[in-house]
């Protein structure tokens, strides 16, 4: 038989996020964060940075001059409005 006792947990969630690479604010207080470009990379061993994660956020204003500077265009998916 086990006897369960009730604890507490406090849990994070996402309330800001900010771009890495202009350092605006993308999003505020939980609001929407489909508006931005979320990576997060483990690198492996024997890589450059050898088993660290990286992870960063960047707004659409950034993700499109980044975007722009790439020799092959992205794939592209979804509904296009003509
Ligand atoms: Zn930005």
């Amino acid at each position: 038989m086990k006897k369960y006792k009730a604890v507490q947990v406090e849990i994070q969630e996402v309330d800001t996020v900010v771009c890495n690479l202009c350092g605006r604010t993308i999003s505020e207080h939980g609001g929407n964060h489909d508006c931005h470009v979320s990576v997060e990379k483990k690198w492996g061993y024997g890589t450059k940075w050898d088993g660290e994660t990286h992870s960063f956020d960047l707004c659409e204003t950034c993700y499109e001059e980044l975007i722009s500077r790439f020799k092959i265009d992205i794939a592209r998916s979804g509904i296009f409005l003509l």
